[in-house]
């Protein structure tokens, strides 16, 4: 059983309920057109294609939230289905971490092999298109979910990290930051028989392991102070650090709209600024297969591969002259 990883952060996937729905338009399409125009699906495509890029042509202070569906092109699995369900146990939480030795071991084992594919994660088409939106100064802040850096590693400048990054380690007693490369060595030198072990990645930079022994595993403490280290990402049962709301709440504040791409918005620490979004009366759009929390509050909703709609939207206008013309 998965646990140990961070906060819980969104998901993607295709509301089976939609997808069927997709299904019996074509299907009642097919039975009244003739051959040949009959394209539901492209045109379903070419529908929200028009929409998200008259978005983007029309509004030039995006406020965009990102979730863990941006990511899994990039080969990091999320944690929900496509109804917005657990698809495996919820991560760890802050409590058992400080409180239980073992539970320590057993997180840091998990993600000391989960960091070895992690870490090599690149960004995938929807963080190059963000980043692209940015480099036309689109967008007004860029607030991810995710804790893996791939919107930095795309050239994204404006981000806040709401939940923290999975390359750093905090100290919870002294509060001195390390960089996870150091930690992931050190770990590696204190447990050598551990590192041929083989799993599978999991949602937060950890990896599906489990039906060993954990206890043998060993965890340093900071050698300055002796204090516990934890990845500096917020856990289930911590708060997101304040000032990161308010750099978000301030920069929604400016926004002409917003645009959420690949979260269901199940956790209200993403939840609250859709909640914003929809009360200032700013157009909210979301990328995402499946529900989302926001559902009832969208202005459109694109049920589509993050990567696949953002690519076009943002080929078809900031990435050709004609589209740049229109004003917001
Ligand atoms: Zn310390």
């Amino acid at each position: 059983m998965p646990a140990p990883s961070p906060f819980l952060a969104s998901n993607a996937g295709r509301v089976d309920a939609a997808a069927d729905s997709v299904a019996h338009a074509d299907a009642a399409a097919s039975a009244v057109m003739p051959a040949g125009q009959a394209s539901s699906p492209t045109q379903a495509a070419d529908a929200s294609d028009d929409r998200l890029a008259t978005l983007l042509r029309s509004h030039r202070r995006l406020f965009v939230l990102t979730g863990a569906g941006c990511s899994t092109d990039s080969g990091i699995p999320d944690y929900r289905d496509r109804a917005g369900a657990w698809k495996r146990p919820p991560p760890i939480a802050f409590g058992p971490f400080m409180a239980e030795p073992l539970t320590r071991a057993r997180y840091w084992a998990r993600s000391m092999i989960g960091w070895r594919s992690f870490g090599q994660a690149r960004p995938n088409r929807a963080h190059h298109a963000l980043a692209a939106l940015e480099a036309a100064d689109r967008i007004e802040l860029l607030v991810t979910q995710n804790v893996d850096g791939l919107h930095q590693a795309a050239n994204s400048r404006a981000v806040v990290d709401l939940h923290g990054r999975l390359d750093g380690v905090r100290c919870m007693q002294c509060g001195a930051r390390l960089p996870r490369a150091d930690f992931q060595a050190e770990l590696e030198a204190l447990n050598p028989d551990w590192r041929d072990f083989v799993a599978p990645v999991a949602p937060d930079g950890d990896a599906d392991l489990d039906g060993v022994d954990f206890s043998g595993f060993r965890v340093p403490a900071h050698a300055a102070c002796g204090g516990i280290l934890k990845p500096d990402v917020v856990f289930f049962g911590e708060s997101v650090p304040r000032q990161r709301v308010l750099a978000a709440s301030d920069a929604l504040s400016r926004a002409d709209a917003m645009l959420v791409v690949g979260s269901s918005l199940m956790v209200y620490s993403g939840y609250r600024f859709a909640l914003a979004a929809a009360e200032r009366g700013i157009p909210l759009v979301s990328i995402n297969r499946g529900l989302t929390r926001a559902d009832a509050l969208l202005s459109f909703k694109v049920e589509e591969d993050c990567g696949d709609a953002l690519a076009r939207a943002v080929a078809a206008t900031v990435l050709q002259p004609c589209g740049i013309s229109d004003g917001a």
